[in-house]
């Protein structure tokens, strides 16, 4: 039998597009959380793309070479004019609903300001979804699934189901969706959910996320929540939990690369024997950084004897480095890491080493398996990769290292049981938690690593699409038993 076709709707295609000289485009695939969960289902389902290139293309000849070349690699590109982008991605999904679903609040001027953009902005967003919509029901067939993804595109399943309400339409949200205290703050509050509740499947990290959801579809359109999900006058929206993974075995084989044991090898000369402890994050305000660098700063007040002992390397990945927000971050976290180096920095060695880049994947490898701790504090975070990703490197060495892992992030609800938990909010108990870490008996870092590393072996990404999938296939058939 033929495969199953499967239509992955996100606001990114997977590819970044450079155009060469005349209609020649460079593509190169971008290896995220979404790409590899999804490369992992090959064999179940032939996948198709659609979502924006990231560049703006301005000529019909350049559009027509750059999807050409697109269709080699099995995407479909939707093409943005200028404005559009500006005002529906970086305006409404970046400005509006990024910060809402955080819980970041804005100052009052800011807010005051973006209030006043806002119609506009939502026209924006409205406009560019009706854009992805056609797009997606010109390369629709009959009995394909439509997997929308993100809060991009919330409205993306009411206007595929104007189009042909047969479709099969699922949405996955990656981000946390807050309390409804916090979501009907939003003006559009009841437009958003209504569109979203259109689909046939719902589906966010934790179930936290989920009953935040269908609290908010209750208290704000007056609709009954059921343990299945949302019921709008007999009909049924499912909403449930579907916590992602990583493709884990990309990982353990890169340790066993040369290129990997080697740089293995020098961080470790290059470490000297002291303990090392680990940050990755995007410079983002919801990783919780400051809070992190507050933490240890306290960890090397209170224990003198730790002092040159131990350092900590923060990966911080530049994002929206445009943005003025984004740019306070970046000087707020340069001042206290240069305030803790010059603290207790010595002449041959600073306790912090921060980077302001991103890493090629072969040192982030080697930098997960050669550090003892890894600090993850997001004040907020859908689910949080590296730390397992981190998990996964551990595995083979004799000193797995411990993770140190905030309960605002998705991954508490599933690594919870093998991390030290903390609340970034806390600087003392982080501090504590540090301690911890750095002090753990063998018996109880191994017993707690296993915990966790067991966890990200069976529940990975791959095993992820495919539940979604035939989650969505199965409340597909039980709503047509229905009518
Ligand atoms: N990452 C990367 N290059 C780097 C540092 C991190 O590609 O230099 C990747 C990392 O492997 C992980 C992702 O960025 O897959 C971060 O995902 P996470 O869920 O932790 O946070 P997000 O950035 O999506 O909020």
């Amino acid at each position: 039998p033929s495969k199953q076709r499967l239509l992955v709707v996100a606001n990114r295609l997977p590819v970044s597009a450079i155009r060469l000289e005349g209609d020649k485009w460079d593509l190169q695939l971008s290896a995220g959380g979404l790409v590899s969960a999804l490369l992992g289902v090959k064999h179940s389902f032939e996948t198709r793309w659609i979502g924006w290139p990231g560049v703006s293309v301005h000529d019909e000849k350049g559009r027509a070479s750059l999807t050409e070349a697109l269709a080699l690699k099995g995407c479909v590109p939707v093409f943005l004019d200028d404005d559009t982008v500006d005002q529906y991605y970086n305006g409404y999904c970046n400005n509006v609903l990024w910060p809402l679903f955080h819980y970041i609040g804005l100052p009052q001027a800011d807010r005051l300001a973006a209030t006043r953009s806002l119609d506009s902005q939502f026209q924006a967003y409205q406009h560019a979804n009706s854009l992805f919509a056609k797009i997606v029901f010109s390369q629709y067939q009959e009995g394909d699934v439509v997997w929308c993804h993100d809060y991009h595109l919330m409205c993306l399943p009411q206007k595929l189901k104007e189009l042909n309400p047969h479709m099969k339409v699922g949405w996955f949200l990656h981000t946390p969706f807050p309390s409804s205290e916090i979501y009907r703050t939003l003006p559009l509050r009841s437009e958003l959910l209504k569109a979203v509740l259109t689909a046939d499947l719902i589906g966010f990290h934790t179930y936290d996320y989920a009953r935040h959801f269908v609290s908010a579809c209750t208290r704000i359109l007056g609709l009954e929540g059921t343990p299945e999900g949302v019921e709008d006058q007999g009909k049924l929206t499912r909403v449930a939990a579907f916590p992602i993974g990583i493709d884990p075995e990309r990982f353990i084989s890169a340790l066993e690369t040369e290129q990997v044991k080697l740089h293995v090898k020098e961080l470790l000369r290059f470490f000297a024997g002291r303990k090392v402890m680990l940050g990755v994050d995007r410079l983002d305000m919801i990783k919780g950084i400051p809070q992190k660098l507050l933490a240890f700063e306290m960890f090397l007040e209170k224990n003198p004897q730790w002092r040159e002992k131990v350092m900590l390397v923060q990966i911080a990945v530049p994002t929206r480095t445009d943005v003025h927000e984004y740019q306070r971050l970046t000087s707020q976290v340069h001042e206290i890491v240069g305030r803790i180096n010059g603290r207790f920095g010595t002449v041959t060695f600073v306790p912090i080493n921060h980077l302001d880049r991103s890493l090629a994947f072969h040192e982030l490898c080697a930098l997960y398996a050669s550090t003892d701790v890894v600090l993850v504090t997001s004040l907020r975070d859908g689910m949080n990769l590296v730390s397992y990703e981190y998990v996964a490197c551990q595995h083979m060495k004799n000193t797995e290292g411990v993770l140190v892992l905030s309960e605002f992030a998705g991954a508490a609800q599933s690594l919870g049981a093998g991390a030290i938990l903390v609340n970034p909010w806390n600087i003392r108990e982080m501090y504590k938690a540090i301690e911890e870490a750095l002090t753990m008996s063998d018996e109880e870092r191994k017993e707690r690593h296993r915990h966790n590393f067991t966890h990200v072996m069976t529940h990975t990404a791959q095993a992820w699409a495919v539940n979604f999938v035939s989650e969505l296939n199965d409340t597909y058939v039980e709503a047509e038993l229905r009518t």
